[in-house]
């Protein structure tokens, strides 16, 4: 047991993760969230066979199976005449070769299944971190009601505005990428004509492409419609959405497209932003983790399967360890984080060209290359088969 005390700035999916995998190790971990009442967005989320085998080790392989949906393939389809690119194996498949499932999520049922593994009390919601200051032999986190925590580490998994990250290296903004997101739910039996497949769909055309997979069991198709769009003016990063605005960039796309769309309620507009990646996470006894260090466009599906392992890889790093060996353990974190999750920042970006390819000679190329596949790609199975918590530098591929 290192009982080192340990603040996580951040109750999202990297911070919750990040306290299981600490509070595993022996460390005494309280979590502090800015909102009183914390929940996610009403959209899906994938995570991967990298992330759930993590969480199968919490103890919440159960929790997590009762509340979600496997999805058999990743498949690829053609923006206008709907026809497949390419299919991928995920299903039992995927879970047998990786010894953890690929599965699909509501993202309340993913954070609340996290929060509520947290031991009592342990678990704050109101405490909003303004400040962040190093002490003699440990770190001071300040909240806006004036509050202190003192401990031997400070964990900064405070979202991709992160404070805790602005206290360490400055104000530098995330990069807008030109890339607009509108996400929602559509009822499930609104759809049932269409007889949808448990996939995860990805649509792929000129300057756009559209993804769509069932959450909750099956009751909800959620779908996420990625455009292109020049500025992001407004001051909120994200906003309601208006669902004919949505239609309108997908005009000419398949009739599949326009129903799902057309079964929706509501749907949020969210402006996509990363940054390239960072040269330091931490200071001190002062590091980050998940998008506070990390933010990536969603084109890999990874943003909060990383954040789950850098929990693991933080707790395993920091597992019996005393007070005077945190500044090395988070040294040594960060030096077998940064490397895989700055490649795949770069490739979900380097996903934003070739997901959007205008129909002609470099999207025919794409989409030969994508007919050819068989099984998984093999930039997909490094992902999915990576161990967080073994603590050796991997070659990047
Ligand atoms: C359209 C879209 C689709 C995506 N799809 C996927 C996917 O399929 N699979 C996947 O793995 N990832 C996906 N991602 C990425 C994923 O959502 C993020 O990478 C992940 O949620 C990051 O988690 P986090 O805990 O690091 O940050 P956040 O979820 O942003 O959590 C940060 C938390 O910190 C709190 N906070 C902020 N400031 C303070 C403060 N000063 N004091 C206290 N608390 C504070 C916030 O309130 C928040 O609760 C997607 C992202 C988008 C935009």
């Amino acid at each position: 047991m290192s009982g080192l005390k340990i603040t996580v700035v951040g109750g999202g999916i990297g911070g919750a993760a990040a306290a299981l995998a600490l509070t595993r190790a022996g460390c005494d971990v309280h979590v502090c969230e800015q909102v009183a009442s914390k929940t996610e967005v009403g959209a899906g989320i994938q995570v991967s066979p990298n992330a759930t085998r993590l969480l199968h080790r919490y103890g919440l392989a159960d929790a997590l199976r009762a509340r979600a949906v496997k999805p058999r393939h990743i498949e690829v389809r053609r923006w206008d005449d709907g026809r497949i690119l390419s299919r991928e194996e995920l299903g039992d498949v995927a879970e047998e070769a990786f010894g953890a499932p690929y599965y699909h999520f509501h993202r309340a049922d993913l954070l609340s299944i996290l929060s509520d593994a947290l031991p009592t009390g342990r678990a704050h919601s109101g405490r909003r971190c303004v400040d962040v200051v190093q002490t003699k032999d440990g770190a001071r986190t300040i909240f806006d009601d004036g509050s202190t925590i003192d401990s031997d580490v400070v964990v900064g998994a405070d979202g991709i505005h992160s404070v805790v990250r602005k206290i360490l290296f400055g104000d530098e903004r995330p990069r807008f990428s030109g890339n607009v997101a509108y996400r929602g739910l559509a009822p499930a039996d609104r759809l049932a004509h269409l007889r949808l497949r448990h996939n995860a769909t990805n649509w792929m055309g000129p300057g756009g492409h559209f993804v769509h997979y069932f959450v909750s069991g099956g009751r909800f198709v959620n779908f996420v419609a990625v455009s292109e769009q020049a500025k992001w003016e407004r001051e909120s990063w994200n906003d309601r959405g208006e669902i004919e605005d949505a239609k309108k960039c997908f005009a000419g796309w398949h009739p599949q497209i326009h129903e799902i769309l057309g079964a929706v309620d509501e749907t949020f507009k969210w402006a996509l932003f990363d940054r390239v990646p960072l040269s330091r996470w931490g200071v001190g006894r002062v590091t980050l983790l998940g998008d506070a260090c990390h933010p990536m466009l969603p084109y890999m599906a990874q943003g909060a399967a990383q954040s789950i392992e850098d929990g693991a890889t933080l707790a395993a790093c920091l597992a019996g360890i005393g007070p005077s060996g945190v500044i090395e353990a988070l040294t040594k974190y960060e030096e077998l984080r940064r490397p895989r999750t700055a490649a795949i920042q770069l490739a979900a970006r380097g996903n934003a060209v070739t997901f959007h390819l205008p129909d002609g000679a470099e999207q025919e190329k794409r989409d030969i290359e994508m007919s050819a596949r068989t099984g998984l790609s093999p930039r997909r199975a490094a992902i999915f088969g990576f161990d967080a918590e073994r603590l050796q530098i991997m070659p990047q591929s």
